[in-house]
């Protein structure tokens, strides 16, 4: 039941065209797994599809963006997982959980169960580990060398970390592919701030675009969010509490001057 109510993800679809930037992963994705898993007749022996991708990088980089797109591209059924969704204070429950997720995975195959946070669940840190999560780990490891070939396809495993060197070494050699998820650099700010724009009226020109991108040095997918947001507020906030009376027409369209006031506000 939790399985279904939580853990399967049916919600918004992620399509590669969503994701900026990120040109090398994207391919590097396309050809290792995406691929594959749609003809795995096609990707066999050393082109078989890895059971194990481990996305790597600063947070807020896209790693969850890419599992969702991986799925919806792959044709898959998503499984989204956090560590602290499988621990439980029971011994047992926690790994029970773990074997009937791959269990559904397996029987739901296509499958892409993406793991956020891997390394909290993997660590390879003994001292504050108990006995519930010493389990959990292990069985895991042990449905992670199972998984692969599902009853109808892949079940692939995808582990997204901003700690890659905590990881347990055990777990860290059975993500056979390891994929690093840069910071977004120029190209790839401007992509995402025009991404982000799509949905309202603006007036920004490429040039201040590319301004923009170019003061964001640093900033993260998710950093870029939170700055594009704020500039949008910009257009509703000089009319105080009267915004909520007005016509949606009459909105001013976002302007560069109110990504310069929220970039200050921001940084
Ligand atoms: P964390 O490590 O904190 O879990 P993450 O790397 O998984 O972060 P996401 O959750 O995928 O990052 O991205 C955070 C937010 O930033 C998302 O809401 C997404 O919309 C946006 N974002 C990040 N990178 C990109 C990108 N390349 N293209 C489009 N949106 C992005």
């Amino acid at each position: 039941e939790k399985i279904n109510n939580e853990i399967v993800d049916t919600g918004e679809q992620v399509t590669f065209d969503d994701i900026a930037g990120l040109k090398h992963a994207k391919q590097t994705v396309n050809e290792l797994v995406i691929m594959p898993m749609i003809r795995p007749d096609l990707f066999t022996g050393l082109r078989a599809c890895p059971k194990g991708l481990l996305l790597f990088g600063p947070p807020g980089t896209g790693k969850t963006l890419i599992g969702k797109a991986i799925a919806h591209e792959s044709r898959a059924t998503f499984f989204s997982i956090s560590s602290s969704s499988l621990t439980s204070k029971w011994i047992g429950e926690g790994e029970k959980l773990v074997r009937t997720l791959f269990a559904v995975a397996s029987y739901r195959a296509p499958s892409v169960v993406f793991i956020d946070e891997v390394d909290s669940m993997l660590t390879q840190r003994k001292a504050d580990e108990n006995e519930a999560s010493r389990r959990i780990k292990t069985e895991f490891l042990v449905q992670l060398d199972g998984a692969g070939n599902g009853r109808k396809g892949q079940v692939l495993v995808i582990g997204a970390t901003n700690r890659p060197q905590e990881l347990d070494d055990a777990a860290r050699r059975r993500f056979v592919k390891k994929l690093y998820i840069p910071l977004p650099d120029q190209d790839g700010r401007e992509a995402l701030i025009a991404n982000l724009l799509k949905k309202n009226d603006h007036t920004l020109t490429d040039a201040q675009l590319a301004q923009l991108a170019k003061d964001s040095e640093g900033f993260s997918g998710a950093d870029l969010k939170i700055l594009c947001t704020e500039a949008a507020m910009g257009p509703l906030r000089k009319f105080g509490a009267k915004a909520v009376e007005m016509n949606s027409k009459d909105v001013p369209p976002i302007s560069y001057k109110n990504f310069r006031q929220a970039l200050r506000q921001v940084n």
